[in-house]
């Protein structure tokens, strides 16, 4: 049995409670034995329990955000409202398990006929550390309204905010809801388990891909994979700079630019280049790093000594840097991961510069200057993810042109790449998931249809 122990990335000197990695088999199967129980009770009884973790989740939301601000990192502000989101979630789920739940029939069969979703058995849900509740919850109470019984396996760096998170489902829940703390090797065992008859993974593509090679096997096993990003800003010629550079800005430096939908290319028309450059300049000024537990925090610490090195890395390239970055050593007086907001600007020619393909999951920002709309949508689709993407431009009818030929799962006009509420589905194409929406809807994933026919 692993154990291990976490800092905090904003001030190294506070160590949190030892976390000892669970067992997996003994989650699953206490899982599968009540599975039958859970999945055969009714739509209005398992909102009910869902509406009682939802008045825990409430009544302990400060503690919850602070939690998150403590152990990854991210700015207190943004972690109130990554609970707030994972409250307001359950209504969300509840108003589409009543929607996407119900029955069909069809007139056009010459018998008596029903299409009924049947929850899959137990479902893995598997979080990544940058929202260490949100995106895991997402699934889970989708999960657990559809009839499935659920294991939630969180990151290993926020396991104490998620043992927090678990105990209060688990009061509201009972055995339906299992936790199981770990790593890589849990994950493995938890998404390999037969017993297991649906994943949902939140993480990076090179662990989705280990978990998609790992289940092969099992044809019969869905796996819902949500995976990393190279979002870009498209800023048009026509469009308003400011509110492109404020938007840029906030999506580049929000959760220190850990943010599977961050904004980390702004592909900009020539003409409005330098202007947009000036402005972005002044607003980045704003985003200082400080410590996570301050509300006045707009740029938090990364999450651990191997991020920073990566980013370090990345900003140690022979590039045309127009902002610098670097790593203060401390911040306030506390040691921390911390790190500067970058910007390089790259040309055209550089598309295969690896500051324009790979995720940097930091504050790093590439700028290339387009010649033309064509040019603008053959470089935002340039990398091997298909996520988000933001186009700047005072023009509706160009929005909608141009997002057709744009392969994300979520494009945006004038709005940052990071603005992807819990109302609306969210799913990425190519690397970056494997086109089952998270977010609203994912409920249609976590049923099997059976028909039935009576004859007539
Ligand atoms: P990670 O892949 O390192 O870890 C994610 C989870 O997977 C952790 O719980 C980890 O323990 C587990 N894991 C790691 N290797 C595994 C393996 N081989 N088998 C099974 N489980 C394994 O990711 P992270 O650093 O926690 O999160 C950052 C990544 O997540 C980024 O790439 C980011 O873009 C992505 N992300 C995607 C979305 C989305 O919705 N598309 C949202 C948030 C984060």
């Amino acid at each position: 049995m692993a154990t291990w122990k976490n800092k905090s990335p904003g001030d190294l000197s506070v160590e949190l409670s030892e976390v000892s990695s669970g067992d997996v088999t003994a989650a699953v199967e206490c899982a599968a034995r009540e599975r039958s129980k859970w999945g055969e009770s009714s739509l209005d009884h398992r909102c009910e329990a869902l509406k009682a973790a939802q008045a825990g989740l409430t009544e302990k939301k400060d503690s919850l955000a602070h939690g998150i601000a403590l152990e990854t990192g991210k700015p207190i502000k943004e972690a109130a409202g990554e609970i707030a989101a994972v409250i307001a979630k359950i209504d969300l789920a509840i108003a589409d398990a009543r929607k996407y739940l119900a029955e069909e029939s069809f007139n056009d069969n010459p018998h008596e006929n029903s299409v009924r979703r049947r929850p899959r058995g137990v479902a893995a849900v598997i979080g990544p550390f940058n929202f260490p509740i949100h995106l895991a919850h997402g699934a889970i109470v989708a999960y657990l309204l559809a009839g499935n019984t659920v294991v939630f396996k969180p990151s290993p760096l926020a396991a104490n905010v998620c043992a927090q998170y678990g105990r209060i489902m688990t009061d509201a829940l009972g055995p339906a809801f299992q936790i199981v703390q770990g790593g890589a090797t849990e994950g493995q065992q938890l998404v390999t388990h037969p017993a297991v008859r649906s994943v949902c993974f939140t993480g990076s593509v090179a662990a989705g891909r280990a978990i998609a090679r790992a289940v092969v096997d099992d044809v019969g096993k869905d796996v819902a994979l949500e995976l990393g990003g190279k979002n870009a800003a498209i800023v048009c010629r026509d469009a308003d700079l400011d509110l492109a550079a404020t938007a840029i800005a906030e999506a580049m430096c929000l959760t220190a630019g850990q943010r599977c939908n961050s904004t980390s290319r702004v592909i900009v028309d020539r003409e409005v280049e330098a202007d947009l450059i000036d402005r972005l300049k002044a607003k980045l000024a704003k985003f200082a790093p400080g410590d996570p537990l301050k509300e006045s925090t707009r740029l938090g610490p990364l999450i651990s000594d191997a991020a920073k090195q990566k980013y370090l890395a990345a900003i140690a390239r022979p590039q045309d840097w127009i902002i610098r970055g670097g790593a203060p050593e401390t911040v306030g007086g506390k040691r921390g991961h911390y790190v500067l907001p970058a910007v390089v600007r790259l040309s055209h020619a550089d598309r295969a510069n690896p500051l324009l393909t790979e995720e940097i999951f930091a504050p790093v920002l590439a700028i290339v200057a387009s010649q033309s709309e064509q040019q603008s949508l053959d470089l935002t689709n340039a990398t091997p993810f298909g996520l988000t993407a933001s186009i700047f431009t005072a023009d509706r009818e160009r929005f909608l042109r141009m997002s057709r030929q744009i392969d994300c799962g979520n494009v945006y006009m004038n709005l940052p790449t990071t603005f992807s509420p819990g109302t609306l589905p969210f799913g990425g194409l190519k690397e970056s998931g494997n086109r089952h929406p998270g977010g609203r809807g994912f409920i249609r994933f976590a049923t099997d249809e059976q028909v039935l026919q009576m004859k007539r």
